[in-house]
């Protein structure tokens, strides 16, 4: 059956038995396409054995190549065409058999049941001597199904027997279907009056349909209590296909949520993974300037002004290490949804900021750091420790993303949006963030790519932390920025 793809294996091994050098590479991965071909039409086997074909018809060239060539550059890129046909064959052919697997069991599922309705009425009609027997089933969305001989399907009217029957639940036997004036339905359908019987179908959940049965002539007692019971057993054969089909939905949606949780733990393994690694470089750059100026220090004399340059770095970066120790156990907090350990106080803004300027002032001679305390400024009720946190790390933000440096400004002052509250506002005039990035930022793990500032350090955490900080405080941050005009970050507290 996958003679097709083997005989195009065979012509482009044909086609290529002459071709050395250069060219020989791209021709070879013309074996992708009967693979391909293979998958797609017959799955995972069929493309394996191509694959397989392939891969042995390109030995040919390929063993003697590398026998006199050894494992160099060019053998290895054909060693790389030689099994591409065999893996992504099987690859691709692997998910034609899935989905197959897949149509096959939905259409196994609805073509039997429509089929075993059918073949049900039929031979209920034949028992009954009927003319014709119908079935009209209505599914838990109100819509309806016909099986059966009786052309119910677009005729179908709500003021027919079967209507009637299915919307009152009664069971209905007309003498004379085209004279009874319960009926709207009319038609004149022969010669003798025909007899009409409709009686609904229940099961455990309610009624679910009718079975309906039309015979010219008589329609006697015997008839319609065979009628009874056999609409009383198919009632129950609905039943249980019904709690079949309900099994089988179920079965495929726990499969599905199965595969669902699968590949979601498989993406947070993945997560994990880069975390860690990331984590580890974050970690490891200061530690390593730490190791290398202490040693510096240590082994060799150096005159004191350098030295005194050289501890700056020392404790710049322990404060950088420290900041990323605090954030990573804040984050294990705000993880394991324990509370952020905070312990309100009145809280001196103006000191705060007074302080913090002087700080990264000291660190960052590039940058210009204001500070600005709206005069008779009052304390806000926070915790210390995380107001402080909070400040470093907006400054260090505005001071990391404006590599060109610039002016930070840093103000407080009572919010004049908001009563009782106080915001404190750090603003700088580096690379900014774009629009659509701005909601994002404040989760963590996010970092906005730019150009300029691809070297600055960072672990996308310090803004997650920020916001649950601010929140726990019964707070807020909010943020404007402009893509290369600059940001403004503004923390709100509630005033003590
Ligand atoms: P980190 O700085 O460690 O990457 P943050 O959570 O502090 O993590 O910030 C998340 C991202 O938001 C940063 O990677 C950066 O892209 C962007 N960002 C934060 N502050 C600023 C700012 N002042 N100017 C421009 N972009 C910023």
């Amino acid at each position: 059956m996958i003679a097709g793809p083997l005989a195009l294996v065979a012509a482009i091994a044909l086609g290529t038995a002459g071709v050395d050098g250069a060219l020989a590479i791209p021709l070879r991965h013309l074996y992708l396409v009967p693979a391909a071909w293979a998958a797609l039409r017959w799955g995972s086997s069929a493309a394996g054995l191509v694959g397989l074909v392939a891969g042995l018809f390109q030995g040919l060239q390929v063993f003697p190549m590398i026998e006199r060539e050894g494992l160099a550059p060019a053998t290895f890129d054909a060693l790389v065409a030689l099994a591409a046909p065999l893996v992504l064959g099987i690859a691709l052919g692997r998910l034609v058999d899935q989905a197959g697997e897949r149509g096959a069991r939905l259409t196994a599922l609805l073509g039997t049941l429509e089929a075993r309705l059918d073949r049900a009425v039929t031979l209920v009609g034949a028992a009954l001597g009927a003319d014709r027997a119908g079935l009209v089933l209505r599914a838990g969305d109100g819509t309806l199904a016909v099986a059966g001989s009786m052309a119910f399907g677009a005729a179908f009217r709500k003021d027919s027997a079967a209507g009637r029957a299915l919307e009152t639940g009664a069971a209905i036997l007309a003498v004379n279907l085209d004279a009874d004036p319960r009926l709207g339905v009319k038609a004149v359908r022969g010669p003798t009056p025909s007899r009409g019987l409709v009686l609904p179908l229940e099961t455990g959940a309610g009624r679910v349909g009718v079975l309906a049965i039309e015979r010219a002539g008589d329609l006697g007692p015997a008839a319609c209590r065979s009628a009874r019971e056999m609409a009383l057993h198919l009632g129950l054969a609905i039943d249980n296909a019904q709690l079949e089909l309900k099994q089988r939905r179920f079965a495929q949606e726990l499969e599905d949520k199965v595969e669902q949780a699968t590949r979601r733990l498989r993406e947070i393994d993945e997560a994990k993974s880069e975390f860690l690694s990331v984590v580890s470089h974050e970690l490891r750059t200061p530690l390593t300037a730490l190791q290398g100026f202490s040693e510096l220090l240590l082994e060799r004399v150096v005159p004191p002004d350098q030295a005194r340059r050289y501890l700056g770095h020392v404790r710049t970066e322990a404060q950088r290490l420290g900041r990323i120790v605090t954030d990573l156990l804040d984050l294990s907090r705000i993880e394991a949804g324990r509370p952020l350990e905070l312990r309100p106080e009145r809280v001196d803004l103006g000191e705060l900021v007074e302080r913090n300027v002087d700080l990264f002032a000291s660190q960052h001679p590039r940058h210009r750091i204001e500070g600005q305390i709206a005069e008779g400024l009052g304390a806000v009720s926070a915790d210390r420790d995380a107001v402080d946190r909070m400040l470093k790390n907006l400054m260090s933000n505005a001071v990391k993303y404006s590599p060109r440096g610039g002016r930070v400004r840093v103000a407080a002052a009572v919010a004049g949006d908001r009563p009782d509250t106080m915001e404190l506002t750090v603003e700088d005039d580096g690379v900014g963030i774009p629009a659509e990035d701005l909601p994002r930022i404040f989760d963590r793990y996010v970092r906005i790519a730019h150009p300029e500032t691809k070297a600055a350090s960072g672990l996308g955490l310090g803004l997650h932390v920020v916001r649950s900080l601010a929140e726990a405080l019964g707070g807020a941050v909010e943020v404007e920025s402009l893509p290369g005009k600059g940001s403004r970050f503004r923390l709100l507290l509630p005033a003590a």
